[in-house]
């Protein structure tokens, strides 16, 4: 039966806006080119489109000696470790599952868990199930977890209202400023640790994308490293107001501390984002995500970064501000370390919502290569690997 002509090509249309359609719903979220270009200027090009490998430098391979148990001679002295609570059980065996895949069953590393209340039977039986590496359980003191007893919660509570009316996310949550503070200054003296130099800190809900066959830890070790990161961001300026001129007194009383070769110039640049800058008074905000890290704790139990943190700590502002692990972590890094130390892990795919590093290799699978973020194309301003790779490298 022959189809008139118009109804052909009414169906035919009908045929093309459901393509249409489906490719506008399916289609990657990136911001249309010309904002791209316009947000990130000082950035050429991203170097996660290029081709990236494992990084040059002594690397150990898997083998046998890193088999589970006694006959793992291989492995340092690591640990995975994670800050979580009872209720993120799921979400935490999700980012397990990912870094057991891509990672840690050819090495084995053993996995240490630390929370503030003690941690349920069905939180040990399921994380030990998905790995099998050590898994060890581990409660906070009280002491190191506890609002130290010079805040004065009358203070805290008008400081955190200011905070919150200026939209500073969390603001009026106390456990995540107890948080902030744990993860700044006192997790690497919990005695669980005592014997333990390096860390990779794992969240819940993170991903990991990339096959990694090499030991991150020896490398971290036989290469001199200190720090490793893949984010790199700016922080939420009214959320550290007084961070930076708390730490330009610190270091007035101690000149000695700070590096010759420190990347000052990448903690107080002002030309990508003046506004940051003036708002968190000489402070670029620039740090590294540090929901990500892979560290060498003798830095945090050095001198210099001891007593930069109990300055810190006794002024308050972890409470009456909303000081981040990650700034705090950034700027004594960046003051009190060599910078060469420290090394961007373009190979670990990874992501925390909203943000990914995603490198183009065939060891990837899962994310788009160089796309920084899923969510809205503001959050492209966020992005503050193009100073890193400027004041300092791309290593
Ligand atoms: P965000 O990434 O800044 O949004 O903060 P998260 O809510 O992810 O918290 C950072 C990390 O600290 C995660 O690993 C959480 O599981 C953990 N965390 C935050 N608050 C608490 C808490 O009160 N108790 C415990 N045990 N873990 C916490
Ligand atoms: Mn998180």
């Amino acid at each position: 039966m022959a189809i008139a002509r118009p109804v052909r090509v009414l169906g035919f249309a009908a045929v093309v806006m459901w393509f249409f359609f489906i490719w506008q719903v399916l289609k990657p979220t990136s911001p249309p080119k010309h904002k791209v270009k316009e947000i990130i200027k000082s950035f050429e090009r991203d170097p996660n489109l290029d081709p990236t490998g494992e990084p040059e430098g002594i690397l150990v391979h898997a083998s046998e000696e890193y088999a589970p148990g006694p006959a793992g001679t291989a492995r340092i002295n690591a640990t995975l470790l994670a800050l979580v609570r009872n209720e993120e059980l799921n979400d935490m065996l999700s980012s397990m599952r990912d870094l057991e895949r891509t990672w840690n069953h050819k090495f084995n590393y053993p996995w240490t868990f630390f929370n503030d209340v003690p941690f349920t039977e069905e939180f040990k039986k399921k994380t030990q199930a998905l790995t099998k590496a050590e898994c060890r359980y581990e409660l906070i003191p009280k002491e190191h977890w506890a609002v130290p007893e010079w805040i004065n919660m009358d203070l805290y509570k008008e400081s955190t209202q200011i905070l919150k009316d200026k939209k500073v996310q969390y603001a009026d949550m106390i456990s995540y400023h107890q948080m902030c503070r744990w993860n700044s200054g006192l997790f690497y003296h919990h005695p669980a640790l005592a014997n333990t130099q390096y860390y990779w800190r794992v969240e819940p809900k993170v991903h990991f994308f990339c096959d990694v066959d090499y030991d991150v830890f020896r490398y971290m070790q036989d290469n001199n490293k200190t720090y490793g990161f893949t984010i790199n961001l700016y922080d939420s300026p009214d959320s550290i107001p007084t961070l930076w001129p708390e730490t330009l007194k610190f270091i007035a009383e101690h000149p000695e501390y700070v590096h010759e070769n420190n990347a000052m110039d990448w903690l107080t640049d002002k030309v990508r984002r003046p506004d940051h800058n003036k708002k968190a008074n000489g402070y670029s905000t620039c740090h590294f995500w540090s929901n990500f890290e892979i560290a060498d704790m003798s830095f945090w139990r050095s001198k210099a970064y001891e007593d930069y943190f109990n300055h810190l700590d006794r002024t308050g502002n972890f409470f009456y501000e909303r000081w981040g692990d990650a700034p705090v972590h950034s700027i004594g890094l960046g003051l009190f370390e060599d910078k060469s130390r420290i090394h961007w892990f373009r190979d670990i795919g990874y992501q925390h919502i909203p943000f990914f590093n995603c490198p183009n290799s065939p060891k990837c699978k899962g994310c788009v290569t160089g796309r920084f973020t899923d969510g809205e194309s503001f959050l492209y301003r966020e992005d503050c690997r193009p100073n890193w790779f400027k004041f300092v490298s791309q290593g």
